[in-house]
């Protein structure tokens, strides 16, 4: 397959390009490793929860993100910030305290953070997206770079 240009991952920074690339009608494709975009961002929806197990806030100092925010009309709220911040160490017991900041200040999003990554997600025409598709090399050819994939296709 040819494209110009070629887009290596579809995390935040991947999703968002293609979203541009796409509303200014230029061909590109995007080549995720995973079977789902989003990288590092990941929400997790349980019995009722919503869970960011990845990023989770972010600050009134990231002005693209507002952007992105205020565009996809998502709702954002205010980090709980009051009280010790508990966790589970890593023999399963729950610790209190421990002087960690609690993020006062930042924002959460309602549903997620996945909320922003579906969002691009729908400006983005499928055909234009390959899942499960890691790359493992670049080689410089005559006429461009060659992707290549870990079962010999490029
Ligand atoms: C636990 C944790 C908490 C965080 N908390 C916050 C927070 O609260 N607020 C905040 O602002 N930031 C936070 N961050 C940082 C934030 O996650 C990153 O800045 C952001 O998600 C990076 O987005 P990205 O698109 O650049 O990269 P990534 O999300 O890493 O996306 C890269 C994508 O590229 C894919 N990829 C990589 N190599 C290849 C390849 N060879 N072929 C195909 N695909 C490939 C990967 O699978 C991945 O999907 C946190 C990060 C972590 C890990």
């Amino acid at each position: 397959m040819q494209t110009d240009p070629l887009i290596i991952g579809g995390g935040l920074a991947g999703a968002y390009l293609a979203s541009r690339l796409a509303a200014l009608g230029q061909d590109f494709l995007l080549a995720e490793a995973r079977p789902r975009l989003g990288g590092r961002i990941a929400t997790v929806r349980q019995e009722g929860g919503t869970y960011d197990i990845g990023p989770t806030q972010f600050w009134p100092g990231q002005p693209r993100i507002a952007k992105l925010v205020k565009d996809q009309r998502l709702t954002r709220f205010d980090q709980y910030a009051h009280g010790d911040l508990m966790y589970e160490n890593e023999h399963g017991k729950p610790q209190r305290g421990q002087g960690f900041a609690s993020m006062e200040g930042s924002y959460r999003l309602e549903g997620g953070l996945t909320q922003l990554i579906d969002g691009l997600a729908a400006k983005i025409d499928a055909g234009h997206v390959h899942l499960s598709t890691p790359i493992t090399t670049l080689s410089q050819t005559g006429d461009g770079i060659t992707a290549n994939l870990p079962n010999g296709l490029s």
